[in-house]
C-alpha cells in the first residue's frame, strides 16, 4: 500500500490527483517551480516542495529534483499526471530503483508504446487493425517515394517518437514526398532528438475514436468505451465527446474486446488509451497512450468510474474495482478544453485573472486550477480548465453546454470560450457530422474537400 503520493505535475491535473488522494485518505505532496509559488495545487496538497526555476526542463522535468522531493517528504509513490514525465520510461525505471511506486504502466510498456513504429508492430502482433503503411522505419527519400507509389498518395510521414501532432508531414503527390520526408525528419530530430520516421496512408475523412482501458496485475482488462476526439486543430484535440454517434453497442463491444484481449496479451498494467482513426466502419490503430489523458473525465461522466482512484488501486497491487459486466454507459458527455488563448488566432494570453466565476449545477464539472487574482505564468501549456457536461442525451448535453458556457466569467485574459459558443449553433456540429478536418474548415484554416 502506498502511504504518500507525490504529484509530479501542475495545473488542473495536479488538482485532479490531489482530490482522488484525499478521497482515498492518502496524503499528497505537490511539487512546483518558482513560477508556481501561488498555484492552487500547492495550496491544496498536504505538503509542497519547490523543485526549481520556471523552465520546465529544470523543474517539472527534472528527475533528480523529483526524486529528492520524494526523499524529503517520504512520498513512496508518484503520480505523473499527463505530459511532463508521464511517458518517460527512464523516470518510471529510476523511481522503481528507488523503491518508489510509479502510478502508471511498466517502463517496458512506456518504452514500447513511445516508439510508434514498435507500437504499430506490436499492435499487428496482438491482432489490432492498423493504418496501412511502411513496414517500419523509412530511411531514405527514395524508400519514401517507393512506399508512396506502392500505397498510393496521399501519404503521411510521421515521427516514430512523435507526440502533440508534431513531426507529421503530408505528401499529396509524389512530387511532395521528398520535402515531406526531409522536413518531418528534421522536425522530429529537433523536437524529440530522434529522426526516425515512418509512412502511413493518409486517411481522407476519418474520425479520431479512442478506447479507454484499465488493467490490473491480476490479469483483468476492462474497456470503458470510446471517446470521439475528431474536433482537432493542428492535430490537437479541442473538444471530446462520448459516446461517439457513429458506434452502436455491437461495434463498441467488438473493438473493446479486440483492445482488452490485446492488453491481456501484453500484460498491460494501469490505465491506457488505444487511439484509432475510424473510416467507413473500420478502425485503424494509430498509437497508444500509456497514461491518464486530458479527456478522461468524459469517460468518468458516462461510466461513473473514478479513473485516478483505479490507477492508484492498481499501482498498489489491488484488483480493479469493477468487471466488464459492471461497466454501464449512461447518457452523453462533452468536454471543452479551455485555453488562455485568443479564440481567433490561438496566440497564448498569459496574465492576471481579475475575475473568475465557474459554471456549476447538475451535470456540470469544471476541472481547473485558476482563481480570481491568479497570474497565469507564460512558461507552460495554455490549458487553464476543462468544462465537462453530462446529460441523458446528446441533445440535452448540448443545451447544458450552452447554459454552462454562458455562466463563465473570466476577466483579464483571453480564452477559447468564444470558440465553443460559436461552434454550438452550427448544424454539422449539432448533428455530430464531422471528421478530423472539420474544425479547421470551420475555423477557416483550410478549404473543404
Ligand atoms: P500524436 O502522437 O502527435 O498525437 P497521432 O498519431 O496520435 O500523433 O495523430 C494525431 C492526429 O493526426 C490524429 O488524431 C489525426 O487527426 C491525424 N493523423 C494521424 N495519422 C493519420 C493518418 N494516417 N491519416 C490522417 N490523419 C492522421
Amino acid at each position: 500500500m502506498v502511504s504518500k503520493i507525490l504529484i509530479a505535475n501542475r495545473g488542473e491535473i495536479a488538482l485532479r490527483v490531489i482530490r482522488a488522494c484525499r478521497e482515498m485518505g492518502i496524503p499528497s505532496v505537490a511539487v512546483h517551480s518558482t513560477a508556481d509559488d501561488t498555484a492552487m495545487h500547492v495550496r491544496l496538497a498536504d505538503e509542497s516542495v519547490c523543485i526549481g526555476p520556471p523552465s520546465a526542463a529544470n523543474s517539472y522535468l527534472s528527475i533528480p529534483a523529483i526524486i529528492a522531493a520524494c526523499e524529503i517528504t517520504g512520498a513512496d509513490a508518484v503520480h505523473p499526471g499527463y505530459g511532463f514525465l508521464s511517458e518517460n520510461a527512464k523516470f518510471a525505471q529510476i523511481l522503481e530503483e528507488h523503491n518508489i511506486t510509479f502510478i502508471g504502466p511498466t517502463a517496458e510498456h512506456i518504452n514500447l508504446m513511445g516508439d510508434k513504429i514498435a507500437a504499430k508492430a506490436k499492435a499487428i502482433e496482438l491482432g489490432i487493425p492498423v493504418v496501412p503503411g511502411s513496414d517500419g522505419e523509412v530511411k531514405t527519400a527514395e524508400e519514401a517515394r517507393a512506399v508512396g507509389a506502392e500505397m498510393g498518395f496521399p501519404v503521411l510521414v510521421k515521427a516514430a517518437s512523435g507526440g502533440g501532432g508534431r513531426g507529421m508531414k503530408i505528401a499529396l503527390t509524389e512530387d511532395d514526398i521528398e520535402e515531406a520526408f526531409t522536413t518531418a525528419r528534421s522536425e522530429a530530430k529537433a523536437a524529440f532528438g530522434d529522426d526516425a520516421v515512418y509512412i502511413e496512408k493518409y486517411l481522407g475523412k476519418p474520425r479520431h475514436i479512442e478506447i479507454q482501458v484499465a488493467c490490473d496485475t491480476h490479469g483483468n482488462a476492462v474497456h470503458l468505451g470510446e471517446r470521439d476526439c475528431s474536433l482537432q486543430r493542428r492535430h490537437q484535440k479541442v473538444l471530446e465527446e462520448a459516446p461517439s454517434t457513429v458506434l452502436d453497442d455491437a461495434a463498441r463491444a467488438k473493438i473493446g474486446k479486440i483492445v482488452t484481449d490485446a492488453m491481456v496479451g501484453m500484460s498491460y498494467r494501469g490505465v491506457g488509451t488505444v487511439e484509432f482513426l475510424y473510416e467507413n466502419g473500420e478502425f485503424y490503430f494509430i498509437e497508444m497512450n500509456t497514461r491518464l489523458q486530458v479527456e478522461h473525465p468524459v469517460t468518468e461522466a458516462i461510466t461513473g468510474i473514478d479513473l485516478v482512484r483505479e490507477q492508484i488501486r492498481v499501482a498498489q497491487g489491488e484488483k480493479l474495482s469493477f468487471t466488464q459486466d459492471d461497466v454501464k454507459f449512461s447518457g452523453h458527455a462533452i468536454e471543452c478544453r479551455i485555453n488562455a488563448e485568443n479564440p481567433e488566432t490561438f496566440t497564448p494570453s498569459p496574465g492576471k485573472i481579475q475575475t473568475y466565476h465557474a459554471p456549476g449545477g447538475l451535470g456540470v464539472r469544471m476541472d481547473s486550477a485558476i482563481y480570481s487574482g491568479y497570474s497565469i505564468p507564460p512558461y507552460y501549456d495554455s490549458l487553464i480548465g476543462k468544462l465537462i457536461v453530462h446529460a441523458e442525451t446528446r441533445e440535452a448535453c448540448l443545451m447544458r453546454l450552452e447554459r454552462a458556457l454562458g455562466e463563465f466569467a473570466i476577466d483579464g485574459v483571453e480564452t477559447t470560450i468564444p470558440l465553443f459558443e460559436k461552434l454550438l449553433p452550427n448544424e454539422d456540429f449539432r448533428k455530430a457530422n464531422y471528421d478530423i478536418h472539420w474544425l479547421e474548415v470551420f475555423l477557416g484554416m483550410k478549404e473543404a474537400d
